[in-house]
């Protein structure tokens, strides 16, 4: 199975190897414009995969232009810290109440391993700091001009309060992270993915209002790859006895 998948013209989908198993943590290839961006580069562990599949996509790493995070959970940007130091131009864009955790990243390290504890090292590799230099913060309502395209940054908290949704008008594509649930290829139900700490269902609920509103063609999840179809509402899944099913 390929790890690169090209789903629109600049765009490529990047299966990462999680714990060995494809096509549950994604990453995303923007290229266009003499740059290359990355949404959501994924854990350390799998950040030799990225390159790879960078290369595989017929690019150089030493190129990316850009680490762009919906969050920086683990699974999500936990790789950044490594990643710019092979990626001597990239500056890396988070919201600015996780940006701090990507310089510091001891907070991310303890809590992590009061869930994961000895685990840690197999499921999430190296966290490594990013340089402060290195760092641009987003707040929402930003526009993000990348690789050819015009992202429309908005704020959407709720499964994490540093969680942002990127959105490209012209095309319709939505660039969900964690916040439009999990949906796993093959699998027709979506769940919410609920972590400790700053769960909150009620911002949550009001994001899901604000992607909706966007009417985006295509959603491209963070778990896993792109889903079409109609945005429901977290209450959709309470009726299917899931905690929150926001697609279906
Ligand atoms: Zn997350």
């Amino acid at each position: 199975m390929t790890a690169v998948t090209q789903l629109s013209p600049g765009l490529w989908q990047v299966s990462l190897p999680f714990q060995g198993e494809p096509e549950i943590i994604g990453s995303y290839l923007l290229a266009g414009g003499n740059e290359l961006a990355i949404i959501d580069p994924g854990p350390g562990s799998t950040y030799e995969a990225l390159l790879a599949a960078i290369r595989e996509a017929g690019f150089d790493p030493q190129e990316v232009t850009h680490l762009i995070a919906t969050h920086i959970h683990l699974d999500h940007a936990g790789a950044t810290g490594t990643l710019v130091q092979h990626m001597p131009r990239a500056r890396v864009y988070a919201h600015s109440k996780g940006a701090s955790h990507l310089i510091d990243t001891s907070k991310i390290v303890a809590s992590a391993t009061r869930i994961y504890g000895d685990r840690m090292q197999q499921l999430w590799g190296m966290i490594e700091s990013t340089p402060q230099e290195r760092l641009q913060t987003i707040e929402g309502g930003e526009i993000l001009n990348v690789a050819g395209r015009r992202l429309e940054v908005h704020y959407t908290p709720g499964h994490a309060v540093h969680h942002v949704i990127f959105f490209d008008v012209h095309s319709g594509e939505l660039f969900a992270g964690d916040t439009a649930g999990v949906r796993l290829q093959g699998i027709d139900y979506v769940r919410p993915p609920t972590p400790p700490p700053d769960l909150d269902l009620e911002a949550w609920s009001e994001s899901i209002d604000k992607i909706r509103r966007l009417r985006p063609d295509i959603l491209y999840l963070g778990h896993f790859g792109p889903a079409r179809g109609r945005v429901g509402t977290l209450s959709t899944c309470a009726k299917n006895s899931f905690p929150g099913a926001i697609l279906y």
